[in-house]
């Protein structure tokens, strides 16, 4: 059993919250106890953090920061497989997944806002005065502060690095809340830390749930200068609210329900593998995930069973077994979730082509396990088609025209990713401009270079994270005007 203690100024503390079990979601097993913060760690955490942003963090120049932020990435490579275990064991994701895509992610973070910060420039105008002495104006561009971070439990530590690295390259401290789902990595990361020399205080770790505890202390604390959130919709409307006192800046990356368009022309098998992995890859629990495919007429039938085919394709089991393909769900609760919307598509009178249920787990009967699932025939204004399942199932609907097909995808108030396969040039521009997201993929899926803007429009989020765009949220642009 690991306990995981909260990370404050250094030092890995007990919390005054109720604690509560970490399970194993390919067995259900406690495998360890989360100590979660309560109000007086929370306010521990940020004091360190104000502390360490007046103190020595705050001091330091961009190289040094930056020398120290390579050090974080090495630090984490160093003990990838420390980090490995600790990912697969929070989340039940196969070690293929997280090998390949949470740890070395987690620990690129760095370097690449290290990379972003070193080039980044300000804007300067000269202007002229009245008198013939002109002014000249520049921007000096600021950390904003102490950043509550609250992170979902789907990429725990890629997503979490994804924001302490670019607010840590700008010189800010930050407060992490980790999923209560996953503490482990955003714990492990404190010894790291500290063993790279980053001054205390400059990250920090409260565990715990949300409403009523450390989630909804750090981000209604006074003191925090702005949250940075990925998680649901609902949730960001609460911490929307509580940013709202003291006009603090929010970024939020939220919810989806990302819509594929298949068009007749496209290369089936590389679409269907393409898709296959936007539907299913780790549970169906990523947000860019697709769980509506709209497919055009001509190849419906042929692009269905083979969507099928894949999705009776996957290999259930132990994670650290290289040749499983897919784990569980992250939790019971999440499993019952996505279960009640497989028995509303069945009550809905879906056609199920794959899945629709739970797989039969000997050996793992504990574990949370869902059966990657293929529905058509449902309406467009069915719950299956319309709220965001986050499971491994997509509904597929054909569809006649390219208008038609936009048409459908944009029929949703969420609007954060969408996939487009066609050979048609013209097509793919015209659809990738008129889909209302705020992530177009031509002919591929989560390919992702770290430097173009992602985030979602509509009720996917506000803000956008990636290179520059990080570096705008993270800090605070002051204009100097000099007359001369
Ligand atoms: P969630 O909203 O339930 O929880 C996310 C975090 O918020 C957790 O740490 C939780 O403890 C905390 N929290 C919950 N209520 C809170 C409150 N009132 N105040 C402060 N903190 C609170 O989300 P989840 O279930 O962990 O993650 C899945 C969701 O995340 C899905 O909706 C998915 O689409 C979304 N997501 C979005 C992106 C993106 O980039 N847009 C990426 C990954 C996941």
């Amino acid at each position: 059993m690991t306990t995981y203690l909260n990370f404050i100024d250094g030092q890995f503390v007990k919390g005054s919250g109720e604690g509560f079990a970490n399970r194993f979601p390919t067995t259900g097993e406690a495998i360890g106890d989360v100590s979660a913060a309560g109000r007086a760690e929370v306010d521990a955490a940020v004091g360190a953090a104000r502390a360490a942003l007046k103190g020595p963090w705050g001091r330091m120049s961009v190289q040094e920061r930056v020398a120290l932020l390579r050090k974080v990435a090495d630090g984490i490579n160093a003990r990838f497989d420390e980090f490995l275990a600790a990912e697969i064991r929070d989340t039940g994701k196969p070690r293929s997944i997280a090998s390949h895509i949470d740890i070395p992610r987690g620990a690129a973070n760095f370097n690449v806002f290290a990379d972003q910060i070193l080039t980044a420039s300000t804007e300067t105008f000269e202007m002229a005065t009245p008198d013939g002495g002109g002014a000249l104006n520049y921007a000096l561009r600021l950390p904003r502060g102490v950043i509550g971070v609250v992170c979902p439990w789907n990429l725990p530590l890629l997503l979490m690095t994804w924001k302490v690295a670019p607010a840590l390259a700008c010189g800010n401290t930050v407060v992490v809340k980790p999923s209560e789902e996953t503490p482990a990595t955003a714990t492990l990361l404190g010894e790291v830390m500290n063993a790279v020399g980053v001054p205390p205080g400059v990250y920090n770790v409260v565990h715990g749930t949300g409403p009523g505890a450390a989630g909804e202390f750090l981000t209604t604390h006074p003191d925090v200068d702005g949250i940075t959130f990925t998680g649901e919709t609902r949730t960001g409307e609460a911490i929307m609210r509580a940013a709202s006192t003291g006009v603090r800046p929010v970024s939020l990356e939220l919810g989806g329900k990302n819509a594929g368009i298949v068009f007749d022309d496209a290369d089936l098998d590389a679409t269907l593998e393409g898709i296959g992995r936007a539907c299913f890859a780790n549970t169906g629990q990523v947000c860019l995930g697709t769980e509506r495919l709209y497919v055009q007429r001509g190849i419906f039938d042929r692009f269905v069973e083979g969507l099928a085919q894949k999705a009776r394709g996957y290999r259930f089991g132990d994670p650290f077994d290289g040749a499983t393909t897919m784990g569980p769900a992250i939790s019971a609760e999440h499993q019952a979730k996505v279960l009640s919307y497989y028995e509303k598509a069945r009550a809905g009178g879906a056609t199920l082509l794959a899945g629709g249920g739970v797989p039969d787990m000997q050996g793992y009967e504990g574990g949370y396990w869902v059966e990657p699932t293929v529905w058509t025939g449902l309406r467009e204004d069915s719950p299956v088609v319309r709220e965001e399942i986050f499971g491994p199932c997509t509904h597929v609907t054909p569809f006649d025209t390219e208008e038609e097909a936009i048409a459908l995808a944009n029929d949703t108030p969420y609007g954060l990713a969408t996939s487009i396969w066609t050979t048609n040039l013209g097509r793919a521009h015209r659809t990738a401009k008129a889909v209302e997201v705020g992530i177009t993929w031509v002919n591929c899926w989560f390919l992702r270079d770290l430097r173009t803007p992602f985030g979602g429009s509509k009720a996917s989020g506000i803000g956008r994270e990636g290179g520059l765009h990080s570096l705008e949220f993270y800090t605070e642009l002051r204009n100097v005007c000099i007359k001369l």
